[in-house]
C-alpha cells in the first residue's frame, strides 16, 4: 500500500495526524482547504502555511500518490482517458466524460480485479492490488481540477457525478471504498463536496457487502452488474455467481432500495447470442418486477469486444427489441451511450497497457 496521505483521514484524523508531527493543529484544516476545496496537492501554492512546515507536512501528508503516465482523448476531446503510476510502478486507470448537462468520472477501486468475468479486460489480469482510499480520492480530485481548469473543451466546469466503474470490484475493497465516499461527498473542506446521489457504486453483486453498505445511511447509487437474470448463464458469466445466485443479489438489491428510496441500476452487457434472447429480457424484465418492483431501472450496455475474444455486441434491431420486452414487463430500460471506445476506454476495457 501507498504512503499515509491527507486524503485517506478524516477530519479528526487529520487533526493528530498533523498534532503528532509537532503542527499547530489548525494546519490540518489548512491543508484540507488546499486539497479538497482549492484541489491542489502542490504544497509550494500552500503559501499561508509557513514554509518549514510546509515542508514536513507535504512529505508526511501529501506524498506523491498518482502520476499521470499519459492522457488519451476522444469524442472530440470530451472524453478523456488518463493512466497513472502508483509509488509501486502499479498501474490504473479513471476516465472523464464530458456531456452538455454534466461531467462523470469513472474511477479504478483496485488495480486489477479479482472477479474473473470473461468479457471484460480487466478481469483477464487478476487483482494486482486493493487501492487506498487517497488514490481512489486522487481520481477524483483530480477530474474535478481538470474540467475546473477548462482543460476539457467546453470551458470551465464542475465535475457532476462519479461512478465506481473502472478497474476492480468497489465492494471487494469495502472500507476503503466507503471511506473515499466519504472524502468525495462531504462538504469542503472536509471533501470535494459532491452530492452523494450523484455516485455509483457497481458491483458484481457481493450479497453481504450489499448488505453492509445498506447500513451505512448512504445515499449513494447502487448498480448491480447482473448481465442475466438465469442462474446457469450467469454461473459462467459473473463467477461470483457460483457465490451468491441471482436471487439472494435481487433480494439485497431490495434491500438497498428500500433503505435508501433509491431505484438500482442493473447493468446489463448485451452480447450477441449470448444473452441477448427475447425470453431472457422477458425473465428479466418478470425477475427485476418481482424482486425489486418500481426499484429496477435496467441500463444495457453494448458490448465492448475485448482483444482476443469471439463475443460481440448484439445486432441494433436484437437490442431495440430487448429494451422493447424488458420496458413491455413494467421495468424503465436505456440503452448507455458508448464513450470512449477508439481509447479503450469504455467499459470493461481498463486494463492498462504499461
Ligand atoms: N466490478 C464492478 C465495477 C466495474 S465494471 C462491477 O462489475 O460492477 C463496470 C461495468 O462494466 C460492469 O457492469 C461490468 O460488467 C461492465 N463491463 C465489463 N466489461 C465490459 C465489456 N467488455 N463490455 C461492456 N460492459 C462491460
Amino acid at each position: 500500500m501507498p504512503p499515509r496521505h491527507l486524503a485517506d483521514l478524516s477530519a479528526d484524523e487529520r487533526r493528530v495526524a498533523v498534532t503528532e508531527l509537532g503542527e499547530k493543529p489548525f494546519r490540518a484544516k489548512q491543508l484540507a482547504h488546499h486539497y479538497f476545496g482549492r484541489l491542489t496537492a502542490d504544497v509550494e501554492s500552500m503559501t499561508d502555511i509557513p514554509a518549514a512546515s510546509r515542508a514536513r507536512l507535504a512529505e508526511k501528508l501529501l506524498p506523491p500518490l498518482l502520476t499521470p503516465v499519459r492522457h488519451l482523448d476522444t469524442d472530440k476531446g470530451a472524453t478523456r482517458k488518463t493512466l497513472w503510476r502508483a509509488h509501486d510502478g502499479t498501474l490504473l486507470e479513471s476516465v472523464l466524460m464530458r456531456y452538455p448537462d454534466r461531467a462523470t468520472v469513472c474511477i479504478s477501486s483496485q488495480a486489477g480485479c479479482g472477479m474473473a468475468c470473461p468479457f471484460c479486460a480487466t478481469g483477464q489480469g487478476g487483482l494486482q492490488r486493493n487501492l487506498s482510499t487517497a488514490e481512489i480520492v486522487d481520481q477524483v480530485r483530480s477530474a474535478a481540477a481538470m474540467m475546473r481548469d477548462g482543460e476539457i473543451p467546453g470551458g470551465p466546469g464542475r465535475l457532476s457525478n462519479v461512478v465506481f466503474m473502472g478497474m476492480g470490484e468497489p465492494l471487494a475493497n469495502y472500507r476503503r471504498v466507503i471511506d473515499a465516499v466519504h472524502r468525495i461527498c462531504d462538504p469542503v473542506p472536509n471533501g470535494l463536496g459532491l452530492s452523494q446521489r450523484s455516485v455509483t457504486v457497481s458491483t458484481v453483486g457481493l450479497v453481504p457487502a450489499i448488505r453492509k453498505l445498506t447500513e451505512e445511511g448512504l445515499q449513494v447509487t447502487l448498480a448491480v452488474s447482473l448481465h442475466t437474470p438465469d442462474d446457469e448463464l450467469r454461473d459462467t458469466l459473473v463467477p461470483v455467481n457460483n457465490r451468491w445466485k441471482v436471487s439472494e443479489v435481487l433480494q439485497a438489491a431490495r434491500g438497498y432500495a428500500e433503505r435508501t428510496g433509491r431505484r438500482v441500476s442493473i447493468e446489463y452487457a448485451l452480447i450477441r447470442d449470448v444473452n441477448d434472447q427475447p425470453w431472457r429480457a422477458d425473465l428479466l424484465g418478470r425477475k427485476l418486477h418481482q424482486h425489486l418492483g418500481q426499484y429496477a431501472h435496467v441500463n444495457l450496455i453494448p458490448l465492448n469486444p475485448t482483444p482476443g475474444s469471439e463475443w460481440d455486441a448484439s445486432p441494433k434491431p436484437v437490442e431495440r427489441e430487448f429494451v422493447r420486452r424488458v420496458r413491455e414487463a413494467g421495468v424503465p430500460c436505456t440503452v448507455r451511450d458508448t464513450r470512449g471506445q477508439e481509447i479503450a476506454a469504455a467499459c470493461g476495457q481498463l486494463a492498462a497497457e504499461g
